[in-house]
């Protein structure tokens, strides 16, 4: 069991903290909204001076609170896709990883992104822990253990940092740590991510993807129904999925379908969403990628709403010797047993392989000396954004970034947001909108000309 980490000056959009603070001085919850709407409009405005909270927390808050407690070491971007990996330094001097892939009109398996999807949006791979206990034989990260939770200011903090460099649609668990090992600081990030008074993202656009903590998929589901779920199964029988995720022996496969089953029977009417659940399969040539295994996995999750997303094993070093990156072909046959079962099914593309930013292979890689890909030096592409935030041109830095990255994704999300009202609509209620619309339109027309009429006389 690890110590808790506790933080001293806490993140300004940690939803615990802040309501522990506001608890403390006697004043309601209610004043967390305002403060946290002021901050992420005028992140630049000292905490003293945000307008319409009580008097008495002003000198506390700014005391106790900063806007980011973690910096970013360095920052690489890939010279094959343009994968962007940071290292993040943290209050404590632990070290954790995040990483931007940018998508360009690849297949969105929730078709959720209807307007990005013909064009490039950006996802960032979030950590939700320092390391991870739970070993899978594959996962680099699970070389180091556990050395800590992040809170769930920690996790906002990444997207934080990532905005200054990219504009993000999108937000993956699937960064160091099982998200699900540490509910508190995910739950946190998962309603400070999606709350429209701090980084207004759509929950769907939100994914946390778990080796399978059921009690813990079941709380999720109640405390956050509508972000989206992503289930990391990687062999379609008990023993195979023992020998690469050691957890499994505690949540076995028939009450994980059980899980899978009950979610999309109550999730079936959810708009695009229908219940879905992504079924990652890490493949590992040898091992698990035999065209009988696909037969298997196949009738597994046969008759369920899921999408099977198959990630080619990166290797990394310390990895098992045996575990190899499946050939092309081999990955192309699995991916053709599952589609001719009436599967879908898509291959995640390889990102960052220069820089060692591919899915499990997120660990504290200065330790193997030496990187590649472009390497940037924080201060040259950010002025050293984020941070224990109290030098005065740092902070300004930081504030355009996020005020301008912020109106960006309030004018997506509204614009969004009409398309999928008018979307969701019955035909009846679309020709009555479409008519309604064209006779305001008609309407000003007439008016304009009268108007002209009226000047002319
Ligand atoms: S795959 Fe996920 S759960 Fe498994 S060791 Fe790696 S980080 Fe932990």
């Amino acid at each position: 069991m690890v110590r808790k980490r506790v933080l001293d000056p806490k993140p300004i959009f940690d939803e615990e903290y802040m309501l522990e603070f506001l608890a403390q001085h006697d004043v309601k919850p209610v004043h967390a909204g305002k403060i946290w709407r002021h901050v992420m409009d005028n992140p630049d405005c000292p905490f003293d001076e945000i307008p319409g909270i009580p008097k008495k927390i002003r000198i506390p808050l700014r005391h106790e609170f900063v806007l980011s407690t973690s910096t970013i070491s360095k920052v690489q971007v890939s010279e094959i896709d343009g994968t962007v990996k940071f290292l993040i330094r943290l209050q404590d001097g632990h070290e954790i990883e995040s990483v931007i892939i940018s998508h360009t009109g690849e297949f969105d398996p929730f078709g959720t992104e209807r307007s990005e999807r013909a064009g490039t949006r950006n996802t960032l791979c979030v950590s939700s822990q320092v390391g991870c206990r739970l070993k899978c034989t594959f996962c680099a990260t699970g070389t180091m253990g556990l050395l800590g939770d992040l809170t769930g200011g920690e996790i906002m903090e990444q997207l934080m940092h990532a905005r200054n460099q990219r504009e993000v649609q999108n937000v993956v668990f699937m960064g160091m740590g099982e998200p699900l090992e540490n509910m508190t600081g995910v739950v946190g990030a998962l309603r400070g991510f999606t709350d429209t008074q701090r980084f207004g993202l759509a929950p769907r656009n939100v994914t946390v993807s778990t080796v399978g903590i059921i009690p813990n998929m079941r709380k999720l589901v109640e405390r956050v129904p509508s972000v989206k779920l992503a289930l990391s199964l990687h062999a379609p029988n008990q023993e195979l999925r023992e020998k690469l995720v050691p957890s499994a022996k505690n949540f076995r496969l028939p009450d994980l379908m059980q899980f899978v089953d009950e979610y999309a029977a109550k999730y079936a009417n959810d708009g695009r969403r229908k219940g879905m659940v992504m079924i990652s399969y890490v493949m590992i040539e040898g091992v698990n990628s035999s065209l009988d295994l696909a037969r298997e996995l196949a009738i597994l999750l046969a008759g369920k709403p899921v999408i099977v997303n198959i990630i080619p094993f990166n290797d990394f070093e310390g990895s098992p010797d045996n575990f190899k990156e499946p050939k092309a072909e081999i990955t192309d046959a699995f991916i053709e047993v599952l589609k001719a079962e009436g599967m879908w099914v898509f291959e995640r593309r390889h990102h960052g392989r220069d820089i060692a930013a591919a899915c499990g292979q997120l660990a504290k890689l200065e330790k193997g000396g030496g990187t590649v890909g472009q390497v940037i030096e924080v201060e040259e592409v950010h002025g050293g954004c984020g941070g224990v935030v109290k030098e005065k041109p740092k902070v300004n830095a930081l504030a355009r970034d996020i005020v301008k990255n912020r109106q960006t994704q309030v004018k997506k999300s509204l614009k969004k947001r009409v398309l999928d009202k008018f979307d969701n609509m019955t035909p009846t209620q679309k020709i009555t909108v479409l008519g309604v619309g064209t006779l305001c339109g008609l309407g000003a027309v007439v008016l304009l000309f009268r108007r002209r009429s009226n000047y002319c006389i």
